[in-house]
């Protein structure tokens, strides 16, 4: 097994909500309490199944500055069953294709490299790498999302990324040359274990990726509807830089992307007296401050704003409502019930949410039990007005639908405030 005796130990585990999951600092204040929610993802069997909530609140580490909500429910639960295939969207799908240009132009791999991808979900960017014939291993714990991946030829392994399971993938197959790790980080409870299997697995010549939305497009961009049970951290480059470097590791150059409504891809590698850093770690890890990132007052604020954009929603839905509106939803994403949850809606107020996803048309929305419908369904009831609730692909959404809906169908979008989307 790789030696690092550089890596430090000095978590405490299964120390609950009062302690943070980065560095155990025990002083976490308060960024945004939204009360007790459901799991965003775990739709009703049935109209009148029982709703489990459970309480979700930001909180933010001085010490560390990452956000966090506490771990109410394992993610065993949330993710041996998945419903999220990363290839439904082909936003997606181009900007994986786009990353792998990129590093083939910089001329990253030699004959024997190989790219290790955690949360590879259904090989959507990995399969890009294989068609250019360079080895690829994925790690999908969704048992039925990584099948997906297998039928495409990928080596998939189905399990949780740890430490241990870090070690075991180094004694068969040595350093990878690229570890890619796309929006998972924000899924793990033990955090600081995660990073440290990747400092394993990282070897002198390894460049670890890592792509996760950004806390401050939570605060800057309101998307308070990215806070949900199975976003355990909020991650910030400040963040990143002081967890990486408790592991051995080290952040040597941000990117700032559109992708997810602005994400942030990291650049770690292992920690040496020569790492160079590139300006971008220190220019965004100043905007994050200049921004009140980690300021107490600053989120107070927010709160309030989040209150009002929430009471001008449930208006919103009220008045057209009463104006014979029928109001529809679209994507019935985990944005959705984060939003429907969050506010007193009457059952009926939201007429039904369309849904690519066959798996979802088969289920019911929280609070109220909305049903899921398909967007055929949704085009021939002749809607008045849809919602599009992802609206980090609104465009590619609004676009779909305006091809298929009457043209005096008014498409909308509740973040930052409520908007009406024209193109
Ligand atoms: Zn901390």
């Amino acid at each position: 097994m790789p030696k690092d005796p550089d890596i430090p130990h000095p978590f405490i585990k299964g120390r609950g909500s009062e302690f943070c999951r980065g560095c155990n600092g025990g002083n976490l204040f308060s960024a945004l309490n939204l009360g007790d929610l459901p799991i965003a993802n775990e739709l009703l069997r049935s109209q009148t199944s029982k709703i489990e909530k459970y309480p979700l609140h930001l909180r933010i580490c001085p010490e560390c500055s990452l956000g966090q909500v506490a771990d109410v429910v394992t993610p065993e639960r949330i993710f041996r069953d998945y419903r999220y295939l990363s290839s439904i969207s082909s936003t997606f799908l181009k900007h994986a294709s786009t990353y792998v240009e990129q590093r083939i132009e910089e001329g990253m791999f030699s004959s024997g490299d190989w790219v290790l991808e955690i949360a590879s979900n259904d090989g959507y960017l990995l399969k890009n790498f294989l068609d250019l014939n360079i080895k690829a291993i994925g790690i999908e714990p969704a048992e039925n999302v990584a099948e997906v991946s297998r039928s495409l030829g990928i080596s998939t392994i189905s399990e949780f990324f740890t430490s241990h399971l870090a070690i075991k993938i180094f004694e068969i197959h040595g350093y990878p040359k690229l570890i890619i790790a796309n929006n998972v980080m924000a899924h793990v409870p033990d955090l600081v274990d995660f990073i440290r299997g990747l400092s394993y697995l990282c070897g002198p010549e390894t460049q670890i990726s890592i792509e996760n939305p950004s806390l401050a497009n939570i605060l800057i961009g309101m998307q308070f509807d990215t806070i949900y049970h199975e976003h355990y951290s909020y991650m910030s480059a400040y963040a990143v830089s002081k967890l990486s470097k408790m592991c051995g590791l080290h952040l040597s150059k941000v990117e700032e992307l559109v992708i997810h409504g602005g994400s942030i891809r990291y650049w770690l590698c292992k920690s040496k007296a020569d790492n160079i850093t590139h300006a971008s770690v220190g220019e965004v890890i100043e905007s994050e401050i200049s921004n009140g990132l980690f300021d107490p007052l600053k989120w107070e604020a927010y709160s309030e704003k989040v209150g009002l954009i929430l009471n001008n929603f449930l208006l919103w839905l009220q008045t057209t409502k009463l104006a014979s509106g029928k109001i529809y939803g679209y994507g019935a994403a985990a944005k959705a019930s984060t939003i429907l949850n969050s506010i007193d809606i009457e059952p009926g107020l939201l007429t039904a949410i369309a849904d690519a996803s066959l798996e979802k048309q088969t289920r019911f929305m929280p609070p109220n039990g909305t049903e899921i419908i398909s967007p055929q369904e949704l085009f021939s009831e002749e809607p008045t007005d849809v919602i599009i609730f992802p609206w980090n692909i609104k465009s590619e959404i609004a676009s779909f639908l305006k091809d298929n809906l009457q043209s005096h169908t008014r498409l909308w979008c509740v973040i930052p405030n409520m908007h009406e989307v024209t193109k």
